[in-house]
């Protein structure tokens, strides 16, 4: 299989994987144990957030251990929106956030909250002026992705920081695609409140990091999860060491391989791109340019003309690529990103996305450009 769909998920790397072992074998102990063991695993968990804050430039005791970005966003939104001292009912976001940001939104409407999603740019990038017209006096929280999973956009964070705090407003940010495709600063970015998730950064899965707070302002959560007062209370459970420390290797690779995987991830994109675009007539493709600033490294995403996205990828042996967002994927619907870009409803459902990684290497994007020419040959209409 030759894997293209490091949105979705990456393979855990393997130096990870080592770092991890022997805390589920011989270094088993609860972290939250008084005894040696106990103490050993809990050291040890401190010093990998402190790797994470380094890797992500926040305050460590700002972390706090979830299951997963959608846990994050989570406590991010309902914690810092339903704490008793947070009388505000109203909460700003954008119409191409992953459903893990949606879907906690509409919860909160349930819950009495106003909601207001602005709209972005033919690129993806947030409409700036128009978040600045719809926060009042009422608004508790914006919440705006670093960077889009689907097409790749990267939103002017900071820009947006500023807006926020001039208004009074905190601001969440799901991080969970920059990790290991772009420099991340929390501190540097003034952003309050930023979700994580390891397994987008090569990884475990079920593991990853809320930053709440960034020194510059009070950041009080409601947790969502009580039970034996871990985290300062801020989400009970017996933390995991293996995963946290895991989650810290990934990290700290991430940052050192960053610059030296961009220009190669970028070039095999490329390769791919200009390849499929020779070879099928009719591609367009969504997003910002691929050469500019604003796309993740490695992300592609476009519509092919005359089939769907889905029927593609099963008629295609041996690659993996999604169509719109993987977690998505039970939904009929076409892609929420992509209607919001304005594609229409077919170029919606026509989309497919990649997402090269890491691993992917010249010859393999050469194979996937054979395979998927071959199925798309098989089901296209002038057949
Ligand atoms: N936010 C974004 C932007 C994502 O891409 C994903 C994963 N598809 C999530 C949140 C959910 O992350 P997790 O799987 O760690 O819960």
């Amino acid at each position: 299989m030759i894997y293209l769909d490091h949105h979705a998920t990456t393979p855990c790397d393997a130096r990870v994987v080592e770092t991890m072992l022997p805390w589920m074998t011989e270094k088993f102990g609860n972290p939250h144990s008084d005894h040696a063991m106990g103490r050993e695993a809990s050291e040890a968990i401190e010093q990998a957030l402190q790797t994470i804050a380094d890797v992500i430039e926040a305050p460590v005791d700002s972390l706090i251990v979830t299951s997963g970005a959608t846990e994050s966003n989570n406590l991010a939104i309902r914690g810092a929106c339903l704490h008793p001292r947070q009388k505000k009912r109203h909460i700003v976001s954008v119409a191409t956030e992953h459903p893990a940001v949606l879907d906690v939104l509409e919860d909160m409407r349930r819950d009495g909250f106003r909601v207001t999603l602005v709209s972005v740019g033919a690129d993806g990038t947030v409409d700036l002026d128009h978040i600045a017209r719809v926060i009042d006096d009422d608004t508790a929280m914006v919440s705006v992705m670093w960077a889009n999973n689907e097409i790749g956009t990267i939103n002017p964070i900071e820009l947006i920081a500023e807006l926020c705090h001039d208004r009074g407003v905190l601001l969440h940010s799901d991080a969970t695609q920059t990790l290991g495709r772009i420099p991340v600063n929390v501190i540097g970015s003034d952003v309050d409140l930023t979700s994580f998730s390891a397994h987008k950064a090569y990884g475990p899965k079920g593991i990853g990091i809320l930053v709440a707070g960034n020194g510059n302002r009070r950041v009080r959560l409601r947790p969502q999860i009580v039970g034996g007062g871990q985290q300062h209370n801020l989400r009970s459970g017996t933390l995991n060491p293996a995963a946290i420390i895991g989650m810290a290797k990934a990290f700290q690779l991430c940052k050192e391989e960053l610059a030296a995987s961009t220009d190669r991830i970028n070039a095999l994109r490329a390769q791919l791109w200009n390849k499929l675009s020779q070879k099928i007539t009719g591609l367009t493709l969504n997003g910002p340019a691929l050469d500019s600033s604003l796309r993740l490294p490695g992300n592609l995403n476009f519509s092919v003309p005359g089939i769907e996205g889905e029927t593609w990828l099963v008629a295609t042996d041996d690659v993996a690529f999604s169509t719109g967002s993987a977690c998505s994927n039970t939904k009929a619907e076409p892609s929420h990103v992509l209607r919001a870009i304005g594609l229409n409803e077919s170029l919606a459902r026509q989309s497919v996305r990649f997402g090269i990684g890491r691993h992917n290497t010249e010859d393999e994007i050469s194979l996937a450009v054979d395979r998927l020419v071959m199925s798309y040959e098989e089901i296209s209409p002038g057949r």
